[in-house]
């Protein structure tokens, strides 16, 4: 079996998918296997509940007569299929990178194209080497643009992905230092996400740039073709606008305030208006987008609970976002309380890391400095330290927190969101 031929029956599937679960009638079901776990041993019940064809990497498991088919690599041949189904396509695909904000972005973008265009994009986070061909496969006719959120934490890969999905478009939230580990430090972080960059280059494709990035200026100086937003010479120029900590922007004299909370969310807006505007969207329906964008997914969401306003962003959290969340946290009205977990991943400098966050936390005068986890723990004596969240809930179910205002902001591993219901 190769591509060219398969190819064909991809385009009678309604879906491609790798979950054994989630394989329907007229779907493909990609069996990837692991150390501890073959999904090929679903294979025959998913082809005789109807699926229209499935990949599997043991030659055992192959049978042809049900549209079983043996691939030596199941995920080589998704990402085969992907490349060669983005091949055929004629329509935009803008693609994201950057270390903090790639989804949050995603989601405004389409929201804004989708005023005007059927545009297709990553669902959730689904932004790796599996997610982003998944995400190619699930373009359809009908769709007319693409946004694709593409995720890294080594060198190479966003080279990898952007030779799937090939970005006519592409913006990178920021740089900041997340997966240190991974990328070898903050040049590495630099070098990992301008391979989007060098991809675009290459082929003369269009780069999103915010001016107001010192990198990204001098990454992209004198290249065409370029759109840019932030500062007065650039292409687009919107103003800040913060209402009841609600980010909001101006644009030639209309205003539009979004649900999104802190600083670093205008840029995220802005860079999604400068891509509408770029594609003949009037700013009125940009607006009608911004203000009707709801976060849901713990990503700076606003959270009002009796008396009391929650910030939670405990989907994840490095130094970049730590840092920018404590800023517009600071800037609340009446009694502040942070619940921050730790940072994960971050290697060698895990330590100093924990420690200069704990020291901003003690310059931005909070009335209350709650941590959670192991790296917090070994710099912040203190008795409002815990090692998880367990032991969190357990204090939070005996004490009362009086501040107004309370953020909670930690990584994935951590889990803080399971503490809000004892709050
Ligand atoms: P992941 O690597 O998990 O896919 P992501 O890049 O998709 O993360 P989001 O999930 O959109 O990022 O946002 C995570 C957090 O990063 C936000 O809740 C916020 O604290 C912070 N953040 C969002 N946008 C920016 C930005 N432009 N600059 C810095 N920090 C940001
Ligand atoms: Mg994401």
């Amino acid at each position: 079996m190769n591509i060219e031929q398969f190819y064909p029956l991809f385009l009678k599937s309604d879906k491609v998918t790798i979950d054994s679960r989630k394989v329907g009638k007229n779907d493909i079901f990609f069996a990837f296997s692991g150390d501890n776990f073959n999904a090929a041993i679903f294979a025959e019940k998913a082809a005789d509940d109807g699926a229209l064809a499935v990949i599997v990497e043991q030659k055992e498991f192959e049978n042809k007569d049900k549209n079983i088919f043996y691939f030596p690599s199941t995920l080589e041949f998704l990402q085969q299929l992907a490349i060669h189904h983005r091949n055929q396509l004629k329509i935009p695909v803008i693609g994201l990178t950057g270390s903090n904000g790639k989804t949050t972005t995603k989601e405004i973008i389409h929201a804004v194209l989708s005023e005007q265009f059927n545009v297709q994009y990553t669902y959730g986070n689904l932004n790796n080497h599996i997610g982003v061909p998944l995400t190619i496969l699930s373009i359809k006719a009908e769709h007319e643009m693409a946004v694709i959120e593409m995720g890294a934490n080594h060198q190479k890969e966003i080279e990898l992905l952007c030779t799937i999905s090939q970005p006519d478009f592409g913006y990178i939230t920021n740089f900041g230092k997340a997966h240190l580990e991974g990328f070898g430090g903050f040049e590495g972080v630099i070098k990992g996400k301008s391979e989007l960059y060098d991809y675009l280059k290459s082929h003369h494709h269009t780069i999103v740039v915010n001016d107001n990035d010192s990198v990204q200026t001098e990454k992209t100086k004198n290249y065409t073709p370029k759109i840019s937003f932030g500062k007065e010479n650039s292409d687009y120029q919107f103003g800040l606008l913060s209402e009841d900590h609600f980010v909001g922007m101006e644009y030639q004299g209309t205003k539009a305030v979004s649900k999104l909370t802190g600083a670093y969310n205008f840029t995220n807006l802005c860079a999604a208006a400068s891509l509408g505007l770029h594609f003949g969207i009037s700013f009125e329906k940009i607006k009608h987008a911004v203000e009707n964008y709801t976060p849901t997914n713990m990503r700076s969401q606003v959270v009002k609970k009796e008396e009391r306003t929650l910030v939670l962003d405990t989907y994840n959290a490095n130094p970049s976002s730590m840092t920018a969340s404590l800023h517009n946290f600071a800037t609340f009205e009446g009694r502040k309380t942070i619940i921050i977990g730790d940072m994960l991943e971050l290697g060698e400098e895990s330590e100093k890391e924990h420690q200069s966050i704990l020291k901003l936390a003690l310059e931005l005068a909070f009335d209350q400095i709650i941590t959670v986890g192991k790296y917090f723990k070994s710099v912040n004596p203190s008795a409002l330290s815990f090692d998880n969240t367990a032991e969190l809930i357990e204090y939070l179910k005996q004490n009362t927190i009086h501040s107004e205002n309370i953020l909670l902001k930690g990584s994935r591993g951590i889990a803080l969101e399971k503490s809000i219901e004892f709050i």
